[in-house]
């Protein structure tokens, strides 16, 4: 709380690493209420995190905080007016079943869309037609200054609100983002630069965002602002072009005033027709505030001149594909030789999205999931429009799939190389942003990447009532061989054996849930095959059920619950899964679901794929970091984000395995948080496997005897009469160092 006051105090940006599972988000969240009630000048808070059950468990935190502030009787009068609101997708907050139960968020949209549009609503005079939404209607009729009661709204409470009062909850949600004190969404909508433009455009400078878990952020960037083109993609951009020119023929016909209308705009440089909230579609994916000033080329403004401009773009994308090797270009080069081919200038590549957004509504078209293919060929060069010089992003064609090199497999890459781009104008534009993750070091290294300069980088240790927490590395088997799954040694039969061996007998002195984590699914299956034939599978299944995580997400949802039953029923059970997979990155395994974790190997990202080499290459060039620090940083970020998995409060306890010599050096030990390097001691590192099974069975003895939760108090625990002794006991502290600066100050002065 101590670093958030400084932080909003200062008016700048911060980096905390706070253990997960230890309060971070409740310290958040009451240091946010009360500094509010405090200073009215602070904005709204934003909270992003990364899936909708997040959302749901920070709502659910404020609600106790303010039921505790109300209990305390602390002054709530303006939290007693606070709205609080969660943002999700229309298919999470959408009343009409046909919507809802879309298989796809873009469909979920397009057929919310098909009922909302401004042109479908005028087009029908009954209200109650069938080819409308009735929660939508009931919205617009309550009229533009109908806001909910104040309360906390998560997204089940939101629906019944909704139900009770038969109004859409995704747009009463939209509406609330403007007059809530507290909004709760998706990262997306504020880095991506698509969505953030429809949703996020009205948030005010005051406002202090929060990004949780924010160890990738990074990756997410990087993500929003890269485009992937391939061959089915293409070949459905060619009918997306023949059916938009046939409406548009149409629309001559039909309607030649709708079109001259739209040039008109064009003209004017005011294309975008923005009527209403249910019209609006997702912006182009970057346009730097200079392109707004500037006209419209000549040669798009008319609807059939820009599907012509499309279509050219789209034959010279589609020969560049029929190469044989493998490229990477800059995209000056790229977009050079795609100007020389075409024989005109780049300059209206950097409107096109919004081009084609524009006609895609002058159109009246609802059905936008058929246009998707044709909306990211915008997408793509508008980016390369807007960067044209630069070595922010780079141009990677590639023929094959590098795991299937004799199957063609066309892929066209527009990979930004620069974390930077999508965050910058967040920091710029908010007051406060405050990142936040358990495994979030180095923190210097982590600043650089996005270029910017906290006021405070902190990484917290834990309160813990007792040692319950239990790192180790291991660096060897019992037989003295390394253990690595370094490429060379990983199918090393001793390699294979002293990993099987420390995971069998993991699995027999460890009771419930043990997860263990393979560097990829190709490594998991060979050692899974590899142990099959040693006999070893056999063995841990005496002590444990065996599931695996596959990248298939039902398998994986279904795998994981019935692990969760074999844990609760007392049989016990082992997960193989993966670092960077989807249980690494978001499934708890807390109290008996994760008693131990173990880390076979250093998680490296693939280093063969151009797409990293470009980037390694780009932070060494213009941020001076080595490729080394960087893909050091990375693995254990996602070894670190591996373990914290089993501690999730303060109550429970794990033992943390990281299985490979390399962690043992310091260029990997260091980068660990540092509430995990405050408990791991000289005497755990560098362990074979027989002596690390004998710590862990000394530490599950130790932490098996009983505990009493008082025996904590004054520790991670304490009481108000404690706290008020510490607050003194502080502000003597301070008398004390004011006092002495006094002197210092006068001495300093006086000489
Ligand atoms: S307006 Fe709301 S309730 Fe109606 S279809 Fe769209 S999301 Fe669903």
């Amino acid at each position: 709380m101590k670093e958030l006051k400084k932080t909003l105090d200062a008016g700048g940006h911060c980096i905390l690493e706070m253990p997960t599972g230890t309060g971070k988000t409740v310290t958040l969240l009451s240091f946010f209420v009360a500094y509010r009630a405090a200073r009215a000048s602070i904005g709204k808070l934003i909270y992003c995190t990364r899936t909708v059950g997040e959302i749901d468990k920070v709502l659910e935190e404020l609600e106790r905080v303010l039921a505790y502030r109300r209990d305390c009787n602390v002054d709530v009068a303006s939290e007693n007016q606070l709205v609080a609101v969660g943002l999700t997708t229309r298919r999470n907050l959408c009343l009409l079943p046909a919507v809802k139960d879309s298989e796809t968020r873009e469909e979920a949209d397009s057929k919310c869309r098909s009922l909302t549009a401004s042109w479908v609503r005028e087009g029908i005079t009954s209200r109650s037609s069938d080819s409308l939404c009735p929660y939508y209607e009931n919205l617009q009729q309550k009229g533009e200054l109908f806001q909910i009661p104040p309360g906390v709204y998560s997204m089940s409470s939101l629906n019944a609100f909704g139900e009770e009062q038969g109004i859409c909850p995704y747009f009463t949600a939209r509406r609330s983002l403007q007059y809530a004190s507290i909004i709760v969404y998706n990262y997306h909508y504020l880095l991506d630069p698509k969505i953030s433009r429809m949703i996020s455009t009205e948030l005010e400078r005051d406002c202090v965002v929060v990004f949780d878990e924010a160890h990738n952020i990074d990756d997410v960037c990087i993500e929003t602002m890269s485009v992937h083109l391939k061959k089915d993609t293409i070949q459905r951009c060619y009918q997306n072009l023949n059916h938009l020119s046939g409406l548009v023929q149409d629309a001559k016909q039909r309607n030649a005033q709708q079109l001259l209308e739209e040039y008109q705009r064009v003209l004017r440089g005011t294309p975008f027709l923005a009527t209403s909230e249910t019209d609006a579609l997702l912006a182009a994916p970057v346009l730097p505030d200079s392109a707004l000033q500037e006209t419209i080329p000549g040669n798009i403004r008319k609807a059939e001149h820009f599907l012509r401009f499309l279509r050219r773009i789209l034959e010279y994308v589609q020969n560049v594909m029929q190469r044989n090797v493998a490229t990477q270009e800059k995209t000056g080069a790229f977009l050079q030789s795609m100007a020389s081919l075409l024989q005109s200038d780049f300059k209206a590549l950097k409107f096109s999205s919004d081009r084609l957004q524009s006609l895609i509504q002058t159109l009246q078209i609802t059905h936008l999931l058929e246009f998707q293919p044709i909306q990211t060929l915008a997408d793509f060069v508008t980016i390369l429009g807007s960067y044209p010089t630069g070595n922010a992003f780079v141009v990677i064609f590639e023929p094959y799939d590098e795991r299937y090199p004799s199957i063609p497999d066309p892929l066209l890459q527009l990979a930004c190389l620069d974390a930077s781009l999508a965050m910058q104008p967040v920091f710029s534009r908010f007051r406060s942003v405050i990142l936040t993750s358990g495994t979030i070091s180095p923190i210097e290294l982590y600043s650089r990447i996005l270029m910017f300069t906290p006021v405070t980088a902190k990484s917290l240790t834990m309160s813990f009532q007792r040692r319950n927490v239990c790192p180790m590395i291991v660096t060897r088997g019992a037989d003295q061989l390394p253990v690595s799954s370094k490429y060379d040694y990983r199918h090393d039969p001793s390699v294979v054996r002293n990993y099987g061996t420390l995971v069998m007998e993991m699995a027999r002195i460890v009771p419930d849930g043990i997860v263990c984590f393979f560097t990829s699914y190709i490594y998991m299956e060979t050692m899974i095959q590899l142990w099959h034939e040693m006999g070893i599978i056999k063995k841990i299944s005496e002590y444990k059920l065996i599931f695996i995580e596959t990248p298939d997400n039902l398998e994986c949802t279904l795998a994981l619950k019935n692990y969760r039953k074999a844990c609760d029923c007392g049989r016990g059970a082992l997960f193989m899964c993966v670092a960077r997979g989807k249980v690494a990155e978001g499934i708890d395994f807390d109290r008996h679901y994760g008693r131990c974790v173990i880390v076979l190997g250093v998680p490296f990202q693939y280093t063969e794929s151009r797409v990293l080499r470009a980037r390694l290459e780009f932070l060494r060039t213009n941020l001076q970091i080595s490729e080394g620090d960087f893909l050091s940083f990375d693995a254990v970020r996602q070894a670190a984000q591996c373990i914290g998995r089993v501690i999730r409060s303060k109550t429970d306890y794990g033992i943390m395995v990281f299985a490979d010599k390399r962690f043992n050096r310091p260029d990997k030990k260091n980068k660990l948080p540092k509430w995990v390097l405050q408990f791991l001691d000289d005497a755990h590192c560098d362990l074979s496997v027989d002596m690390a099974i004998s710590i862990a069975s000394a530490f599950l003895k130790q932490i098996a005897q009983p505990f009493h939760a008082d025996a904590g108090t004054g520790i991670a625990l304490i009481s108000e009469e404690q706290l008020l002794e510490l607050m003194e006991t502080n502000d003597k502290k301070w008398d004390s160092m004011e006092h002495s600066n006094y002197f210092l100050s006068s001495k300093v002065s006086q000489v």
